[in-house]
């Protein structure tokens, strides 16, 4: 379930990353107190993240009508083919075909007093639909013209009430859960009539000089249009890149860049912790194995942070399979032998229990006692905990955001550890170390590579160490782009696969299609979800070989399926993307990806990264669900190249950052939802220098509370875990 955003914070965690009270403004309304919501409209907003207007009001239109010229059947007359049209017009006939999961309506459509003819066709047409469209109605129809087998022709056009007013330039939503984008439209309206009056949280100077528009200007202009735009700066608009999403990205960047810099300014000195140079060696012998020159270097490098008396503040970043748990492993060695505590954050319960397994092995008793902390944990279990913890008895936890509520960590922390960071929001780095004396040393891991200007503004505060190799004897996961469903072909694979004595990995988009926007004609995300894949991969390969694993799951559910897994005893595991990150299963030696072009890039190494952690052979099938989608040219760039940075690269080059690391794309920190820092690195490197000297004149910020407030926000949505978790 989607945990409602906030939940990761403790109130004194909040606390402590807060600055000055603040009374909430309009932009922290709860979203039922817009109108056109109701109780049940609110519930349906709140479990998609859409808590607050301003929360509504980030929800930008994923393209604009311009129907300033579209009114006009003369367009349809001339053959204006590929203008936008929105003429009324008159049902003259209508054919229905095609099975009830794929109909199509078919319409003929006439001026209403005029001969000319129009034909319209509806794929995937809803039930209802047809009696909406029956024969003699009057409707107004929007789309694209085009020269059809018989004419002109729209092709799945919008259909509008015959009397509702149409404005010159037409926002269009994507529909939110069972929302209808129509539905979602009069929302929008409706929260931008409350964003009127709230107080801007940029100081007007700083906007002025970076020729910014308001806050409020901005947002008026993005969810309705100024009818006197230009083609040029309407077509702007549509692709993200106009003055007013620069204005929404400056604000995140802002916000952002005054949290670190707080951050920096409060934290003291940290505890110092001696040079053990045997801790590598020791953690080596514990896992069966020897680290690898850049596993040491990177030791070495963490030792000396430890030792220097400053807060260590360091991203360890290393391709997926890298060994990185090793390398975090010796510096929590080198704090627990010192008699130091240690926590560790982890993305996904899985991983928690696996690290936990892991670093029990690793410190081999020198870190004591170990707790686990999960979303799942019992209120009784955690009380027990909080009460070992603060006697001092336990010094190390491991666990998922749960670890982040107060208690939950030893009181004296020497060492956080943040698996998988950019599964985190910067909320979770700052509050685990927020506050604190002496402030705890900070280590974050991450397999995603990080252009420079994005570092800056979101990781300005850390060190980076890389690690360059992997262990010897891996060999290459031979990665394969599979015809459409070629479910036979997946099948003997993994026949293949298990014959060998391996595990097999089946992942798929979604947990339950049937939960994609019903009413939602725009809807073109993934088909294939657990049930349909369970269904055809029992028939062929028999349901005692399966085991099932996704986020709905509770914790001690995912564990039983995981152990299966892990024993051989289900020698499937057919799971969602709680498998993506940090899994260690080293028998696995297949990974088969269905509906793959619903999957970054990113997620597609991660995902293969789950295989040929061992020694013997290991595939990767990547299947997608079309063969039309421009994702296939993506699942080739996959399948060719293996090197986790180029591949980044290259994505990075095609869709832009925003894309590539920003909200838009699932399972990502949703720090930043407008801000680009890689395009615009000027303007991310503006928004440091702004935070510098604002924090530096007015530190509690209680002269500028309507950035205190944005400040808040922002760390508030990067508190909530990203992507499908349990905890
Ligand atoms: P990641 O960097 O993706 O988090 P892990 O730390 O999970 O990678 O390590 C991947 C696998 O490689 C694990 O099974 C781990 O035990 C193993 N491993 C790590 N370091 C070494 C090493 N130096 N030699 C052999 N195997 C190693
Ligand atoms: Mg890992």
């Amino acid at each position: 379930m989607a945990r409602r955003v906030g939940d990761g914070l403790s109130p004194e965690a909040t606390a402590k990353l807060q600055t000055a009270p603040v009374a909430p403004d309009l932009q922290d309304l709860p979203v039922d107190q817009v109108r056109n919501v109701g109780p049940q409209v609110a519930a349906v907003l709140r479990s998609r993240g859409f808590h607050t207007v301003g929360d509504l009001l980030a929800h930008l239109p994923s393209r604009y009508l311009d129907l300033r010229n579209a009114d006009d059947w003369r367009l349809v007359r001339n053959g204006a083919w590929g203008s936008l049209v929105a003429v009324e017009a008159k049902v003259e006939d209508q054919r229905v075909a095609g099975p009830p999961r794929a109909r199509r309506i078919m319409l003929a459509l006439r001026e209403p007093r005029g001969s000319t003819v129009l034909r319209a066709v509806f794929f995937h047409a809803k039930a209802g639909m047809s009696a909406r469209l029956a024969v003699g109605q009057v409707i107004r129809v929007v789309g694209t013209l085009r020269n059809g087998m018989t004419g002109p022709e729209l092709v799945q056009p919008k259909v509008v009430a015959q009397n509702a007013r149409t404005r010159p330039i037409e926002p269009v939503y994507l529909g939110i859960g069972s929302l209808a984008p129509g539905t979602v439209g009069r929302i929008l309206a409706s929260a931008l009539d409350m964003a009127l009056g709230w107080a801007d949280p940029v100081p007007t100077a700083v906007a002025q000089t970076l020729g910014l528009p308001s806050s409020l200007a901005a947002l008026r202009m993005l969810h309705s249009p100024d009818p006197a735009l230009t083609p040029a700066q309407l077509d702007a608009l549509a692709r993200g890149d106009s003055p007013s999403h620069r204005r929404l990205g400056f604000e995140e960047l802002l916000a952002l860049s005054v949290a670190l810099e707080r951050a920096r300014r409060s934290s003291g000195g940290a505890r110092r912790f001696p040079i053990d140079p045997t801790v590598a060696d020791a953690v080596g012998a514990r896992l069966n194995f020897t680290l690898t020159n850049s596993q040491r270097e990177a030791v070495a490098t963490l030792l000396g942070d430890l030792s220097s008396g400053e807060p260590m503040r360091r991203l360890l970043v290393g391709d997926v399979g890298s060994g990185k748990t090793a390398v975090a492993l010796a510096a929590s060695l080198a704090v627990a032998r010192a008699g130091g505590s240690v926590a560790w954050l982890c993305p996904t319960t899985i991983v928690a229990e696996q690290h936990a397994k892991t670093v029990e092995r690793g410190l081999g008793g020198e870190g004591g006692p170990l707790a686990v902390l999960l979303g799942s944990t019992t209120a009784r279990a955690r009380k027990q905990a909080e009460k070992v913890i603060a006697e001092g008895l336990v010094r190390t936890v491991v666990g998922t955001h749960a670890i982040l509520e107060s208690g939950a960590t030893p009181p004296s922390l020497g060492l956080v550890v943040i698996d998988e960071q950019h599964r985190f929001g910067v909320a979770q780095r700052l509050a685990m170390v927020a506050g604190r004396s002496p402030s705890p040393h900070l280590l974050v891991l991450s397999a995603t590579p990080i252009p420079r200007s994005l570092a800056l503004a979101r990781y300005g505060d850390l060190d980076v160490v890389s690690l360059h190799e992997k262990p010897a004897g891996r060999q290459e996961v031979t990665t394969r782009v599979v015809a459409p469903d070629d479910r036979a072909f997946v099948v003997r694979t993994i026949e293949r696969a298990l014959g060998a004595g391996g595990r097999v990995f089946v992942v798929v988009p979604r947990i339950d299609a049937s939960d994609a926007p019903d009413d939602d004609d725009e809807y073109t995300g993934p088909r294939t979800d657990m049930k349909t894949a369970d269904a055809w991969l029992a028939e062929a390969l028999g349901r005692e070989r399966i085991v099932a694993v996704h986020g709905r799951m509770g914790a001690e559910q995912q564990r039983e399926a995981l152990d299966a897994f892990r024993r051989g005893t289900h020698p499937i595991l057919l799971g969602t993307t709680v498998v993506e990150v940090g899994l260690d299963v080293p028998a696995a030696n297949l990974m088969v990806v269905l509906g793959a072009e619903f999957f970054g890039i990113a997620q597609l190494h991660q995902l293969r990264g789950r295989v040929g952690r061992g020694a013997q052979k290991a595939a990767c099938l990547l299947v997608p669900e079309s063969a039309e989608s421009e994702g296939l040219a993506r699942l080739h760039e996959v399948a060719t190249c293996h090197d986790g940075y180029k591949l980044a690269e290259m994505d990075l080059e095609r869709r832009g950052a925003g894309e590539w690391f920003g909200a838009r794309q699932s399972g990502v920190d949703v720090t930043l939802r407008f801000a680009d820092p890689t395009a615009d690195p000027v303007l991310a490197a503006h928004a440091r220098e702004a935070a510098q000297r604002i924090v530096s004149d007015d530190p509690t910020l209680a002269r500028h509370p309507s950035l205190a407030r944005a400040v808040r926000r922002l760390l508030a949505r990067g508190a909530a875990p990203v992507g499908e978790e349990a905890g």
